[in-house]
C-alpha cells in the first residue's frame, strides 16, 4: 500500500488524484489535502461566475473525491498547520497542487494606495473567497483601469461592466453582485504594455465583449499592424485579433452606457491620488527589435478611482520547499522537486494554461511517481492516519468528504459551483455550519 498527499483541491490537484488512482487501483490512498474546509481551488474561487460551463468540470471531480481510495483533508495549511517535511514523514509521496493564487506586484510607486487591487483579490471578492470578503472594491468613480492584457483583465473588466439581469445563472456571491448593481463605473480602461499581437486574450473570452448589453467595446485602429501581418498568427490568436479589428471596424456602439476601452502601448508609470487612487501615469510605449515594450518618454494620465493589477501570479512559498523566483512557483524538474516531492500545475509551470492543462500535467507527474514507486510495493506510511493525529494534537479542525457535503447543503455553503450564492460565506461560518 501507498499513502499518497495531493496539496491542494483545484484542477491540478483532482486530475493528479485521479491520475494516481488510474496508476496505483486499490494500491494507493490518496489523501486530498486543502487550506479551505471545501475543495476546487480555482475553479471555487478564480473561474469567472459567469462561465458555468468551466466551473461543470467539478463534477468531474466529485467522481474522484468518492473514490474510496481518496480522502478529503481541508481546512488544514501546509506550511502553517503542518510542514512540508512532516508531511513526507507520513507520506510516501507529496505533490504539491496549491497553484498560483497570489498576485505579481507591478512594482511601480502608488501600488499600495487604496483602490489598487491585485486580480486575485478582486476575482477573489467576487467569487466569494474567504480571505477577500472585506475587500469593497471603490466603485463609486466613474473610472476603473484594469492592468494586463490577459484573459483574467477580461474577467475583471466584463465583470464590471455587466448590467444585474446578465449574471442570471451565475454564482456570483451576493455581496460583490449588491455592489456592482450600485457601480458608478463607466469607462473601463484596459492597459497593455504592448499591441494588439501581443495579447494573451483567447478569442472566446475576447468575443464576449461584443454581446453585452450595456457595454461596448473601443479599439483604436491606428494600433494594428497592417491586416497581412495577421498572416503569421497561430490560427487560435488570429482569431483574437480578427475579434478586436472587428470591434475597430464596428466602432463602439454610443447607444451603451458603459465602455471598455482598449489602452494599447500603455506602460503604467506611476498611480497617483490623495490617500486613494485618482489616476495612473502611463507612458507611451513602442516595440524593440525582441518585441518588448520600450518607453517612447511620451506620459498622460487615465483617471481611475479603481485599479486593478491583472499582470499574473505567483505561487506562496512554504518553508523547506526550494523556490524559483523568477518563475514564481516552486523549483522542480519536470514536475520533480526531491524524492517523494512534486509539484503540479501552476506551482510546477507557472500560471499559464487553461484548466485542461493541468490533465496532462498531473498524469505525467503521476507516471513518475508510479515509475518511483511502482504499484504493489509499500513505503509503510502512517497516512492520513499520521497526520491527522499530528493535527489533533495541534488543535487543528481538519474537515472531510461528510463535513464537505454538510457545508454545501446549509445556507453558509451554497457556495458550491453552479448554485447560488445568497450569503456570502466566512471559514469561521462554515466551521459553524459543523457545529464546530
Ligand atoms: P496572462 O495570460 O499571462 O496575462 C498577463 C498579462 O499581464 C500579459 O498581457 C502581460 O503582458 C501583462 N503584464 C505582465 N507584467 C506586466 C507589467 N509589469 N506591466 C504591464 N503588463 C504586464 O495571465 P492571466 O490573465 O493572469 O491568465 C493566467 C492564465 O489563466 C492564462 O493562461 C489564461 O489564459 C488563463 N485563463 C483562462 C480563462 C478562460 O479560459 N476563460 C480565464 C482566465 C484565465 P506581456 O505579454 O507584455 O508580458
Amino acid at each position: 500500500m501507498r499513502d499518497f498527499a495531493v496539496v491542494g483541491s483545484g484542477p491540478a490537484g483532482f486530475y493528479t488524484a485521479e491520475a494516481l488512482l488510474k496508476a496505483y487501483g486499490d494500491q494507493a490512498r490518496i489523501d486530498i489535502i486543502d487550506r479551505y474546509p471545501v475543495p476546487y481551488g480555482l475553479i471555487r474561487f478564480g473561474v469567472a461566475p459567469d462561465h458555468q460551463s468551466l466551473k461543470a468540470v467539478s463534477k468531474r471531480y466529485d467522481q474522484v473525491a468518492e473514490n474510496d481510495a481518496v480522502s478529503f483533508i481541508g481546512n488544514v495549511t501546509v506550511g502553517s498547520d503542518v510542514s512540508a517535511d512532516e508531511l513526507r514523514t507520513h507520506y510516501d509521496a507529496v505533490i504539491l497542487a496549491i497553484g498560483a493564487p497570489h498576485d505579481r506586484k507591478l512594482g511601480i510607486p502608488g501600488e499600495d494606495l487604496p483602490g489598487v487591487v491585485g486580480s486575485a483579490e478582486f476575482v477573489g471578492w467576487y467569487n466569494g473567497h474567504p480571505d477577500f470578503a472585506d475587500l469593497a472594491p471603490p466603485l463609486h468613480g466613474t473610472h476603473a483601469a484594469v492592468v494586463g492584457n490577459g484573459n483574467v483583465a477580461l474577467d475583471c473588466a466584463r465583470i464590471l461592466a455587466k448590467n444585474h439581469h446578465e449574471f442570471e445563472g451565475s454564482d456570483i456571491v451576493a455581496h460583490a453582485l449588491e455592489a456592482l448593481d450600485k457601480s458608478a463605473v463607466r469607462t473601463i480602461t484596459i492597459l497593455g504594455r504592448r499591441g494588439p499581437h501581443q495579447i494573451s486574450m483567447t478569442p472566446k473570452e475576447l468575443g464576449e465583449l461584443g454581446h453585452l448589453e450595456a457595454a461596448t467595446p473601443v479599439v483604436d485602429g491606428a494600433d494594428f499592424p497592417p491586416v497581412e501581418a495577421d498572416e503569421a498568427l497561430e490560427p487560435g490568436h488570429r482569431k483574437s485579433i480578427t475579434i478586436l479589428r472587428d470591434f475597430v471596424a464596428q466602432g463602439p456602439d454610443t447607444t451603451k452606457p458603459r465602455q471598455i476601452v482598449f489602452d494599447f502601448f500603455a506602460k503604467p508609470l506611476r498611480i497617483e491620488g490623495d490617500g486613494k487612487v485618482e489616476r495612473l501615469i502611463v507612458e507611451r510605449t513602442v516595440l524593440d527589435d525582441s518585441g518588448a515594450a520600450k518607453g517612447t518618454g511620451e506620459t498622460y494620465e487615465v483617471p481611475a478611482s479603481l485599479i486593478i493589477t491583472s499582470i499574473g501570479y505567483q505561487t506562496p512559498r512554504i518553508e523547506g520547499v526550494p523556490y524559483d523566483d523568477r518563475g514564481g512557483k516552486f523549483a522542480n524538474d519536470q514536475g520533480k522537486i526531491a524524492d517523494g516531492l512534486y509539484a503540479v500545475g501552476w506551482a510546477r509551470r507557472g500560471p499559464t494554461g487553461t484548466i485542461g492543462t493541468n490533465r496532462p500535467d498531473g498524469y505525467e507527474v503521476a507516471e513518475q511517481v508510479a515509475a518511483a514507486m511502482p504499484p504493489g510495493g509499500s513505503g509503510h506510511r502512517s497516512g492520513a492516519e499520521g497526520l491527522k493525529r499530528l493535527l489533533e494534537e495541534r488543535g487543528v479542525m481538519a474537515t472531510d468528504y461528510d463535513d464537505w457535503r454538510k457545508i454545501e447543503e446549509t445556507e453558509v455553503g451554497r457556495a458550491r459551483p453552479g448554485s447560488p450564492r445568497e450569503k456570502f460565506v466566512r471559514v469561521e461560518d462554515w466551521l459553524a455550519a459543523l457545529g464546530r
